[in-house]
């Protein structure tokens, strides 16, 4: 898979494992995320040859210009921006009565605005292009609300209108465009849930146990394989059957 893969919040969790399996099926990720150059995570990446641009996904300058650098970047290999996978995202959990308009802004702005910012500015350079796609970090929590995240859940499920509508706008550009709604995937939120918090979500799950980011990243793989052409505006639950 020779592909340029744009993944935001590549630097660390699910976004870390996607760039790494992509890698390793010999695509070219390209990393975007608001650590600092100097951070630890930033270095590793640079220490395997992965292009990185520091940028703020909420903010329009920086995602433009994060975009005008990669442009330059792809254009050295006679290339083009072939995928961009919005993954990254915030919560600030509380419950709607007490939530503060600076938590709710914060979580819509990375979570939704973000992923409409990168998507518009790859869409510029994927529509000159013979076929190109958009995968959609959302969440089950956007499909089926969350007590505590009000703010995160109305995000995630403006992420998956933001799918279905893009998938409808660029059909015609051969633009596939479809998201996947994970339920609970095993990292360093989840791990710090208590033993009794995470059995009482395990008896929401049919499959009674935590995805693996992997399990995230073999789907962003299957979604731009070549092997799902025919599907575009779709939300793949991957949640291990929760009720
Ligand atoms: P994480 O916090 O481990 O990683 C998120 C990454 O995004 C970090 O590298 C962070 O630096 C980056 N980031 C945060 N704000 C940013 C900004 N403004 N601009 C650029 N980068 C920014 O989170 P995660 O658990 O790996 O989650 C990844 C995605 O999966 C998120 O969209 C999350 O909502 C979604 N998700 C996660 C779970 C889960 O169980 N972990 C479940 C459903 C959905």
């Amino acid at each position: 898979m020779s592909k340029n893969v744009v993944i935001t919040g590549g630097a660390s969790g699910i976004g870390r494992v996607i760039v790494d399996y992509l890698k390793e099926l010999g695509a070219r990720p390209i990393v975007l995320d608001c650590l600092p150059q100097d951070h630890d995570a930033v270095k590793q990446l640079q220490q395997q040859d992965i292009f990185y641009v520091q940028t703020n996904v909420a903010d329009r300058q920086s995602v433009i210009a994060a975009f005008e650098k990669i442009n330059e970047y792809v254009g050295t290999q006679s290339a083009g921006i072939d995928v961009l996978v919005n993954n990254a995202g915030i919560t600030r959990d509380g419950l709607a009565l007490r939530l503060s308009e600076q938590d709710w802004d914060a979580v819509v702005d990375v979570n939704l605005k973000g992923t409409f910012l990168c998507s518009q500015q790859a869409l510029k350079y994927m529509v000159r292009q013979s076929k190109s796609y958009i995968v959609n970090i959302a969440s089950v929590v956007g499909v089926h609300g969350n007590p505590g995240q009000v703010n995160y859940a109305a995000s995630k499920a403006g992420v998956i209108a933001l799918t279905k509508t893009l998938a409808q706008e660029y059909a015609s550009r051969n633009v596939l465009v479809n998201a996947i709604a994970p339920g609970f995937i095993q990292t360093a939120m989840t791990d710090r849930l208590s033993a009794d918090v995470q059995q009482a979500i395990k008896e929401r799950i049919a499959l009674q146990r935590f995805g693996d980011p992997m399990d995230v990243a073999y789907l962003v793989a299957f979604f731009i394989s070549g092997h799902a052409d025919y599907m575009t505006g779709q939300v793949v639950h991957l949640d291990g059957g929760m009720a």
